[in-house]
This record gives structure tokens, sequence and C-alpha cells, in this order.
């Protein structure tokens, strides 16, 4: 476990602990969780990423995981300076809650974001030429992955409404809807479900946030690092917590109603 202090020049903005490794009973998924609350004139916010990380180095898809938690955690202490604690932080809508963790790891697919940190064992940074290949690897087969996830939404919403005497048959069948792909035999993947637990009935917030994280994205046009951009998507979007209704946020970073449009194009392997 490490832990910093979050600081602007000479002002702590708030303190991050990191627990990153596995040992033995420990929450085995990758998660971000506050610890305390952000209130003005009161506490600063804290916040703790748990995750599973491989010792020495990690793959890609953990340095996207990585990405994705450290988003939340941003979020939670940028956001953790309110009145109260009911919209500190991370306190925001459900329907929204993913979007700047989603938007964060997309530097995780940027050559030059990777090339500060991810050398090989000669210290030679990861050329531009792999990245720009592992994005059309990850592109193919896109919107399989989609259907899947549509597919667990389904499962999720469905659960919430209705009592269904088979269970293992409805849920198979709500997958069949979603996806191409058919369900194995009796896998009651519902039972290792986590989400449904905690997420609830609301797991279609992956997909609408990540409509919203991509028309956010596309606010930054080809430079991940303009400062401009991130200053006010700092001021606009994360500062305010949940103090703000998040489509008023959205609005005021866009400067207009968000859309389908850059999800439409992610969509199609853009
Ligand atoms: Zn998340």
């Amino acid at each position: 476990m490490r832990t910093y202090d979050v600081v602007r020049g000479a002002e702590r903005l708030g303190r991050i602990h990191l627990d990153l490794h596995p040992r033995d009973g420990k929450y085995n998924h990758a998660a971000c969780f506050g610890l305390a609350p952000g209130i003005t004139d009161r506490s600063l916010p804290e916040s703790v990423l748990l995750c599973n990380f491989s010792r020495g180095l990690l793959e890609h898809d953990e340095v996207v995981t990585f990405f994705h938690e450290f988003g939340h955690l941003v979020h939670d202490i940028l956001g953790g300076h309110q009145t109260w604690a009911r919209w500190t932080g991370v306190a925001t809508e459900w329907d929204f809650v993913e979007a700047p963790s989603q938007l964060l790891e997309e530097w995780a697919w940027d050559a030059e974001a990777l090339a500060a940190f991810a050398v090989n064992d000669e210290g030679e940074p990861i050329p531009a030429d792999l990245v720009a290949r592992m994005r059309t690897a990850d592109a193919f087969g896109r919107a399989l992955e989609v259907t899947r996830q549509l597919g667990h939404a389904t499962t999720s919403y469905r659960l919430h409404v209705d009592r269904p005497a088979d269970l293992a048959e409805a849920v198979d069948g709500y997958y069949r809807a979603a996806s191409p792909v058919t369900p194995l035999d009796g896998s009651h993947s519902y039972a290792g479900f986590g989400h449904l637990t905690g997420y609830g009935a609301c797991y279609y917030t992956y997909q609408w946030s990540l409509v919203i994280a991509r028309d956010l994205l596309s606010a930054f046009g080809d430079d991940l690092f303009d400062v401009d951009t991130a200053t006010r998507y700092r001021r606009e979007i994360l500062e305010p917590g949940g103090t703000r209704d998040a489509r008023d946020l959205v609005q005021s970073f866009l400067g207009r109603e968000s859309t389908f449009d850059a999800y439409r194009a992610w969509l199609a392997g853009a």
C-alpha cells in the first residue's frame, strides 16, 4: 500500500491510497472506494484504489484498468470540495459516474502517454506503430463485445422487474436476445455476475456513460495533453462533483447537448 497527498502548488487537495497487488483474503477485483468524504473547511477527500495487478511488468489490460480506476480516484479527489457529503466527489448520477473513468482509459491507448512510462528491458519506450496496431486489434469484434454488454444490462434490469421461475432459462434468453453468441448450457452466469448486487438494475450505465465519455473525448481532438481542454474538463466536469446535474456539466464542457455521434463512430471502429 502506498499513500500520497494530492497537491496543487502549496495547497493540499486530498489523499489517495494505492493498494494495487493481491494478498490472501483481499477483495479480488479492481475498484475505487471513498475513505473520507471531502467537506469544505472540514475534511479533505480520501480515496483508495483496491486492485490485484501482477507484480513487476503489467499487462496492457491491467494498465487500462488502472487508468479506469484512477479516473474514479481523480474525480473523487478533485470533486471532493463541497458543502454536503451527499454531493461530494463521485456522488453524482449513476448514468454518468463511469464517464470520467472511461474517458481516462483512453490515455492508456495513446502512444504519447504510454511512451512516458511503458518501456522494455533496454528502457526503450513502446513504439507508436505498435500502439496503433494494438488499437486496431482492440477495435476488432467491438460490436460483438457491446452486444455482450447489452446482455449484461438486460439481465441486470430484467431480474429487477421480473421474478422468473427458471432463472437459468430466463437469463440465457436475455443474452440470446442481445448477442449472436449462444450462452453455454448450464453456465448459470447470473450466479457469478457480481454487479447484480451493488449496481442492481443499473448495469446499463457502463454503455450510457460510454456514450458520454466518447463525446467528452471528442473535445480533446488529437491532443490528449491539451492543457486548456484538460483545465476546462477539470473545472466543468470533475470539480462540481454531484452538485449539478451531469447533463448540465456535460453541456457546459461541450458547449452543446451530448449526442450519440462519437459513440456511433467508435462502434464503427474509429
Ligand atoms: Zn468504473
